[in-house]
């Protein structure tokens, strides 16, 4: 039995929150630490500079992600809560000025202007914040994401894509170390690229060109930097 909840699981936008961090962290984690490997891998002829560069380099990063992630919708969701302060406050000071408001909303949504202001007062008597919320401010349950939440997914997706390219510094044979780390990362991203693809309903194809050629631009520099420290050390 089709029921309002099930139906809106359907739709892609309902797995963006989570989705959008995840894939961002993984691919972040995975095209920086093998950029970052590759750059010492194209200096230094050992293991060790290059797994420890790509440890460090895992480390640092899950922090800020996380970091940069709860502060970001820490930030987001304290602006929204100061929004919806002041529209309770302006629902209180001036009813009728923020009747009209909701009403010409709906107009503009397409209804007329006697339909308009009916839904506007049934839905004010019912919950006018709320309507003024949702409709006005454009807040939703489910823009709200939970910065602690938001942090931890980030910070794993991270872990999680950076894990790769490590596993790659640690077992490939160091004299060929620079192309199975590129090889191994590019087909890490086509994965990523099919998964997000796939999960968020949009082009597979286009996704996984432009996550691969992002990929190699980063790697590709890198390992340019590298060299020039190489041949200069
Ligand atoms: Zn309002």
């Amino acid at each position: 039995m089709i029921t309002i909840d099930n139906y809106l699981d359907n739709h892609y936008i309902h797995r963006s929150n989570w989705l959008r961090a995840a894939v961002l962290g993984a691919n972040d984690g995975i095209i920086s630490i093998s950029s970052l490997a590759i750059g010492v891998a194209a200096a230094s002829s050992t293991r060790a500079p290059i797994a420890l560069a790509a440890v460090a380099g895992l480390v640092a990063g899950a922090l800020s992600m996380a970091a940069g992630e709860y502060v970001s919708v820490s930030s987001q969701k304290k602006n929204k809560k100061a929004d919806i302060e002041r529209e309770a406050k302006e629902l209180e000071e001036m009813p009728e000025v923020e009747l009209q408001i909701l009403a010409e909303i709906y107009e503009r949504r397409g209804l007329t202007k006697e339909t308009a202001l009916q839904v506007a007062k049934e839905l004010t008597a019912v919950d006018a914040l709320g309507a003024h919320v949702r409709d006005e401010l454009g807040i939703t349950e489910m823009s709200q994401a939970n910065p602690i939440q938001a942090a931890l997914a980030s910070g794993t997706a991270f872990t999680v894509g950076g894990i790769l390219p490590l596993l790659v510094t640690l077992f490939a044979p160091v004299n060929i170390m620079e192309y199975c780390l590129y090889g191994c990362t590019i087909i890490f991203l086509i994965i990523l690229g099919t998964i997000s693809a796939k999960t968020g309903g949009s082009n597979v194809k286009k996704a996984i060109l432009r996550i691969t050629v992002w990929g190699t631009i980063a790697m590709g520099l890198s390992a340019f930097v590298g060299y020039l420290f190489g041949v200069n050390v």
